[in-house]
């Protein structure tokens, strides 16, 4: 049924609706309310607490003006249990001369403690004689949306409640009975009825809170909607054609001789598992997961040697300039430099037109930064794509790389590395299109990193303490954030430390790197700073990711408060990466507020990347946490990863049995739930 049948959509209405996912009217139904006001009845004043919203009734006191430099209309109005003062930033003469004493008004808003009494601010509401009628049941609010009033939604939601109920539209049933008995869960119908209009008895907590059985039973659907989407990726690209990779045993042994160290168990069973995967010819699709310094790098090598010597050209895409540098610098240890072939925006002209034309005549190692996926790059046998720290990236630009390796109806393998460690239940969410490999071990040797939490002032004892430790051979980053603005500003600023440290410290060889560089100064400081002819490297954050100079023992952070906990961590990983002990001295601006505290406390306390990602996770949200804060498949309308994690877990059993039993139904779960797959798809 059109939306426009509905009273009160009219077709611009419509239209905009379709950019929520709203085509249908059914498709209404499916947009969930984001709280619920309490309109069924009038609350005492005097029952009413501190942070309450409540509907109240009275009769005005007195209205008027306060003397402020910016007047507040003030108008107190009193049930004869308590008075309270209605308040109002925005205000004109009509709607003052309308309060006159005695007169009624009903009011709701969020109570609050003023000076004199309680109060509410710019509150919802009318005038009355007459007795009012009250709501028949809660009040959805739905989420705002541009150019839509709220009432329009709440009257076309409505409006289609009704339908439902006189059986002029419906929805059909998905899920098996046996789920819904077994998780006393009650049926698509009801839940819908009663989310868009609780009755005034419904168990309000529960509902503001998103854990309502009807609530809970929507929710389990939505992640089945969405891994069922992803699951279905899956399958397409399985049926789609790779390269056949496969490695000679003789190969990966005289590799992995070469090292100068032995790998890790971990290491080594995410190595099966690639191999495994890349000599089929379906393309590889997986994600590896390990904190940082578990040793990623040398795990994509082994996948870039066994494409290479199935003559395929490897694709190794990463963040930052910096990185990728460095990753050229890693894998020339490896590998011959003439099969290998840099490319990122800072190289241009002639250096560009040649590295373009070798892609394209079949280098074998390609390695750089977003640059590679830039049209004018041509692979010719594309057979392995890597890419670096996944969540720096924008899903487009992952997706472009991945179409880009088609050749001869092949498709490249994909091998996505991240160190942002999330937990199990969530990845197997997330990235359900995704296989996933995680190396849970750290090489041996490795020690905790210290962490020290100090206040900005206490600056000085800290450099003296930096340089005791460089004068004993040590090497440590001094690292200056400044967020949110301009990398101009970020590049002054550390350059200001830098002048300033130089003064403090004439006899340590201190090198300043910063976005504003040019890459090949970039890369001749970070050069000289590995090579330990600098002692203390000032920097931005452009270090966060991958750079490794395993020497490094020390690193400072200045404003550490203004950093989110995986930025942290990441930043951290620099150091500890030998087997020196580390420290790492955060350093904040006090006072501190109280997220900050938390987060700075956390960092103190643990090392590990599983932990902190759980903790980030409770404060940031799984959406935040997997860096997909453009349009992406994590953004669930009703689902929360940490208060329902038991349901993502069941919804991961169905998705299974389902997929395999039901594939129609799953198509409709689909359809009903994830607004567009293409947007999924980009995970
Ligand atoms: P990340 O997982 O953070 O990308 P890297 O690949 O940069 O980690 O590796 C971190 C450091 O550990 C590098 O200096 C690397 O040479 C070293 N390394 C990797 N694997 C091992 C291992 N099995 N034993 C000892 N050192 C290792
Ligand atoms: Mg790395």
């Amino acid at each position: 049924m059109q939306l426009t049948t509905l009273k009160g959509i009219g077709k611009k209405t419509a239209e905009k609706l379709a950019t929520l996912g709203i085509e249908q009217v059914v498709d209404l139904l499916f947009h969930m309310p984001l709280r619920y006001q309490d309109k069924t009845k009038i609350t005492p004043m005097i029952d009413m607490k501190y942070g309450d919203m409540a509907l109240i009734e009275g009769t005005v006191i007195r209205s008027y003006l306060n003397n402020a430099r910016r007047p507040m209309l003030i108008c107190e109005i009193s049930d004869g249990t308590q008075t309270i003062a209605l308040k109002f930033f925005n205000h004109y003469y009509s709607q003052r001369a309308k309060m006159t004493p005695d007169s009624n008004i009903r009011a709701y808003g969020e109570m609050r403690f003023g000076k004199a009494m309680p109060e509410i601010l710019h509150p919802e509401y009318e005038h009355f004689d007459e007795p009012l009628p009250l709501q028949d049941a809660l009040t959805a609010i739905y989420p705002k949306s541009e150019g839509i009033n709220q009432s329009t939604i709440q009257k076309a939601i409505n409006q289609v409640l009704l339908l439902l109920q006189k059986g002029e539209i419906k929805v059909e049933e998905y899920l098996p009975d046996n789920i819904l008995n077994k998780l006393k869960f009650p049926n698509l119908s009801d839940a819908l009825h009663y989310v868009h209009k609780p009755p005034p008895d419904a168990d309000t907590n529960a509902l503001m809170a998103g854990t309502h059985k009807t609530q809970q039973r929507l929710v389990l659907e939505e992640v089945l909607a969405h891994l069922l989407a992803l699951k279905k990726i899956k399958q397409k690209t399985q049926q789609l054609y790779a390269p056949e990779l496969p490695i000679k045993e003789s190969d990966r042994k005289t590799f992995t001789k070469m090292l100068p160290f032995e790998l890790t168990h971990a290491q080594q069973r995410v190595v099966d598992e690639i191999f495994n995967d890349i000599k089929s010819n379906h393309p590889m699709q997986r994600l590896v997961q390990g904190d940082v310094g578990s040793g990623k790098t040398v795990v994509s090598a082994l996948a870039i040697l066994a494409t290479f010597q199935q003559n395929h050209q490897s694709a190794m895409m990463a963040p930052t300039e910096i990185l990728a540098e460095q990753h050229y610098k890693t894998l020339q240890s490896w590998f011959d430099e003439k099969d290998m072939v840099f490319l990122s925006g800072a190289i241009t002209g002639k250096a560009r037109k040649e590295a373009l034309g070798r892609i394209k005549n079949g280098v074998k190692i390609i390695i750089g930064t977003h640059a590679l996926f830039q049209k004018e790059v041509e692979f010719s046998a594309l057979g392995l794509v890597i890419i670096d720290e996944q969540h720096r990236f924008g899903v487009h630009q992952r997706l472009a790389l991945r179409n880009k390796g088609q050749f001869e109806a092949l498709q490249p393998h994909m091998l996505i590395m991240t160190a942002t460690p999330i937990p199990r239940t969530l990845a197997q969410t997330a990235y359900a299109n995704l296989d996933i490999s995680i190396i849970d071990e750290l090489p041996p040797g490795r020690q905790e990193i210290s962490t020290l939490v100090i206040s900005n002032n206490k600056m000085q004892a800290i450099a003296e303490r930096i340089k005791a430790n460089c004068q004993q051979g040590a090497q440590a980053y001094w690292v200056c954030t400044l967020i949110e603005e301009s990398e101009v500003l970020r590049s002054k600023a550390a350059n200001d430390t830098f002048e300033e440290l130089k003064e403090w410290f004439p006899d340590l060889r201190i090198g300043l790197v910063h976005g504003r560089l040019k890459s090949d100064e970039k890369h001749t400081i970070m050069y000289q700073f590995k090579d330990h002819q600098l002692d203390l490297l000032v920097a931005t954050t452009v270090i966060e990711v991958g750079v490794d100079v395993p020497n490094a023992s020390l690193m400072v952070i200045e404003n550490a408060e203004r950093l989110g906990l995986s930025q942290l961590h990441q930043l951290r990983g620099r150091v500890g990466r030998g087997n020196k002990k580390s420290h790492c001295v955060l350093m904040y601006q006090a006072p501190l507020g109280e997220v900050a505290k938390q987060r700075l406390e956390i960092m103190r306390e643990t090392n590990d990347g599983f932990v902190i990602a759980r903790h980030d996770l409770k404060i940031r949200g799984a959406g935040e946490l997997l860096g997909s804060r453009q349009k992406g498949a994590v953004q669930f309308r009703l689902a929360d990863f940490e208060r329902d994690k038991a349901l993502f877990k069941t919804a991961q059993k169905l998705a299974s049995d389902l997929i395999i039993d039901h594939p129609k139904i799953c198509q409709k779960i689909i359809d009903r739930w994830v607004i567009s797959s293409d947007e999924i798809s980009n995970v």
